[in-house]
């Protein structure tokens, strides 16, 4: 059915089908870790391969099958395995593909944890990684070393939602023989699908869009029959950082309506950052879907819609970022996104206050800059809201 339906039918469909034991719809909670062989025969048979069935939790759990499914259908992808978080998915895509004295080349402005993963964790294991300007693909071409394995992208890119040429990378990554990697959590398959333009691999956090409702933490990794595998044959069976059923329950429960939330965030995302282009206490609004964004081009490009994230920096600097996120009611003062409700941070005393200065600075994170998961409110609410503290 995956190639014949559209992607509203997906998320509500895709590796769905009635309990053939009950024949309920809603898909069952398995919480079994282990399960019957049947006999030593049949249990022999499952171990080789040679029959389908699940053995124990950690290598395969049925409710957590239909989520992989699901995403696989909705990223046009072979193949998708759920992970117990999205640094678990970033995580085991790398260890996948990177062994000590193996090289990444890597976009600069990306999730801080994601940054700190390669910085300190891989590069304690012996994987360097070299962080570039990823706006340009040509700054990635001369990053590239002999060992380099995978070029790692983010786009649109947190917090400043800078894009890459997903194409353009993916062209030359291949000519190499270059995994690519793209996290694809801000824009989620909805709004862009990066393996339609020759990426490899796709990892989300499904902890955002995906579950939607602030309220289960996992992620996912989509790619090739092959690649998908590899990752839950290795990595993930072995450093073991699968998700929980009842969190691949809530998040297929939340997938069901992405696409609509997201025309919802797109729409008023979209028109909080018209908003916020004209207020004089801001200096400059980041939003792919904006003629004033850099890489407008690029977005209409690669991009359906542009998503529920808005950026923007403030005249007043620190003080002003300050100022706003105690002058707000209604939206949130709180780190994640992609949740019903309006999120708002400040970068540079929160998510990036860990970030020295100089790199923050190089990764656009300035001290006046403003970071909004736009909500599912009644846009009007929201920049009312936004309104009283920018007075
Ligand atoms: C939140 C996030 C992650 C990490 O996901 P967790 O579920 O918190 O582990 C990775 N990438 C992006 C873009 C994110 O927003």
């Amino acid at each position: 059915m995956e190639n014949q339906f559209g992607i509203n039918t997906l998320a509500i469909h895709a590796g769905e089908a009635p309990d053939p034991a009950t024949g309920a719809l809603v898909p069952p909670l398995h919480l079994a870790n282990t399960f019957f062989l049947g006999s030593a025969e049949e249990g022999a048979a499952i171990f080789a391969g040679e029959k389908a069935g699940y053995v124990y939790s950690r290598w395969g759990n049925p409710t957590v099958d239909i989520l992989q499914t699901r995403v696989a259908a909705l990223e046009n992808a072979q193949a998708a395995l759920a992970t117990a978080s999205g640094m678990a998915a970033i995580s085991t895509a790398l260890l996948n593909v990177v062994r000590a004295g193996d090289h990444i080349v890597a976009a600069k402005a990306i999730y801080p944890s994601t940054f700190h993963l390669m910085q300190s964790e891989l590069h304690a294991l012996g994987i360097a990684t070299t962080f570039v300007d990823a706006t340009d693909a040509r700054n990635i071409e001369r990053a590239i070393q002999p060992n380099t394995k995978v070029i790692y992208l983010e786009s649109p890119g947190n917090p400043i939602l800078a894009l890459c040429d997903l194409r353009a990378v993916a062209a030359l990554a291949k000519s190499r023989g270059i995994t690519t990697i793209c996290d694809n959590t801000f824009a989620t398959p909805i709004n862009q699908r990066p393996l339609d333009f020759g990426i490899d691999v796709v990892v989300h956090s499904a902890t955002k869009y995906f579950g939607g409702h602030g309220d289960a933490v996992g992620g996912v990794i989509a790619g090739s029959r092959e690649i998908i595998k590899r990752c839950a044959d290795e990595p993930l069976r072995f450093f073991g950082g699968i998700l929980a059923p009842f969190n691949a329950y809530l998040i297929l429960r939340g997938i069901q309506t992405l696409p609509l939330r997201m025309e919802r965030h797109n729409a008023n995302a979209f028109a909080v950052a018209r908003h916020l282009e004209k207020q004089h206490a801001v200096k400059w609004v980041s939003y792919p879907g904006l003629e004033s964004h850099p890489q407008f081009a690029l977005a209409q490009k690669q991009m359906r819609g542009f998503g529920g994230m808005v950026c923007f920096e403030l005249h007043g600097g620190l003080d002003a970022g300050a100022h706003l996120m105690n002058a707000v009611k209604l939206c949130s003062l709180a780190v994640s996104l992609g949740d019903t409700r309006t999120l708002i941070v400040h970068p540079a005393s929160t998510t990036h206050s860990v970030v020295s200065r100089a790199e923050r600075e190089s990764q656009g994170v300035t001290d006046g800059l403003v970071r909004l998961s736009v909500g599912l409110e009644d846009v009007d609410d929201i920049v009312a809201d936004l309104e009283r503290g920018l007075d």
